[in-house]
């Protein structure tokens, strides 16, 4: 079985029928051993030890100080994210703050075993997959959490304020005439290598690093197969057309909210147009000069936590094929 992409499964229990439990989620809030992930505007907390890879920094209760922890979660402040070893594990957002290091400075670190030195805050994308997996998975679902209720404190359907419920995991209209609910929203994208026999189809964007060249990609529309999606895209960025579709696996992508869904496509026509408006260049690549130029100085494909990167991977690695 393959294992999951990167991003994914953060290793815990969910435990969402908890999310409707306000005493037993607010007597997790204040207990000693729980665990507080915090992300101060979308970027979370880590620790590099000695110039060694960095890990996910943590702090426990005494990081919510004497603030009112029922406030916090009503502002989407404190939002449970599930149970590992029985220890309940909150995001926390800190955003308010201008200098959060600072502000979280001892006794919150210090109560979580972390010294000043080496903490910082820091994009998880920079971080490009050095996270050990299931930390990775947590701090992206506890940044998008965050990032949902940082965009959700109106209701869409008549403007007054929002207030979060289940834990986090609901926001309700305060309008009494209204209550609508608003659900936490992951938005899916379809993303596809796009093959003919013995070659792949590969595209730049002109914000990648030089040399890099990635699979193509796109979201999916209202009223839209995933199918259609795929078919829609590469049409519309490469004018090839694809026959066969095949789900090949999916990524939590919280870069803000998306879900990319991966699949390879046959291609049924080899013409490139690249649309320049979406694209900076696109090409077929033969399999055997991507296996010995994967990167290189010159040309290099996308990031390893990328699921980009493992259909291309697991495409090269394909011994059935010459
Ligand atoms: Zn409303």
């Amino acid at each position: 079985m393959r294992p999951p992409n990167y991003y994914a499964a953060p290793g815990f229990e969910r435990a969402g029928l908890r999310r409707r439990e306000p005493e037993w989620i607010r007597a997790r809030a204040l207990d000693r051993t729980s665990v507080f992930v915090p992300v101060w505007r979308s970027q979370n907390l880590v620790i590099e030890v000695d110039g060694g890879e960095p890990r996910a920094a943590s702090l426990t209760v005494e990081a919510l100080g004497d603030s009112n922890v029922d406030e916090r979660f009503e502002h989407g402040h404190l939002v449970f994210l599930g149970v590992i070893e029985e220890r309940a594990h909150f995001a926390f957002d800190v955003s308010a703050v201008e200098a959060p290091l600072e502000t979280l400075q001892s006794p919150a670190l210090a109560a979580a075993g972390i010294t000043a030195a080496g903490v910082r805050f820091a994009d998880l994308r920079q971080l490009a997959g050095c996270l050990e997996r299931s930390e990775g998975a947590l701090l992206a679902l506890a940044r998008a959490m965050v990032h949902w209720h940082s965009r959700h404190r109106f209701c869409g359907v008549c403007g007054a304020p929002t207030r979060s419920e289940e834990a986090g995991h609901m926001r309700r209209c305060t309008d009494a005439a209204c209550k609508a609910m608003h659900f936490p929203r992951t938005d899916p994208a379809v993303i596809m290598l796009v093959t003919d026999g013995d070659r792949a189809l590969l595209g730049r964007n002109k914000n990648f690093v030089p040399g890099m060249y990635s699979t193509l990609a796109g979201f999916v529309e209202p009223g839209e197969s995933l199918e259609d999606a795929v078919a829609r895209e590469v049409r519309e960025e490469t004018a090839i057309e694809v026959g066969t579709v095949h789900y090949h696996s999916s990524q939590p992508w919280p870069f803000p909210a998306n879900i990319m869904l991966g699949f390879y496509a046959d291609a049924i026509s080899s013409e490139i147009t690249v649309d320049y408006g979406e694209l900076e260049d696109a090409r077929w690549f033969e399999r055997d000069w991507l296996r010995s130029h994967i990167d290189g100085d010159s040309f290099r494909l996308p990031r390893l936590d990328s699921i980009a990167r493992r259909l291309i991977g697991d495409w090269l690695a394909d011994r059935s094929s010459p």
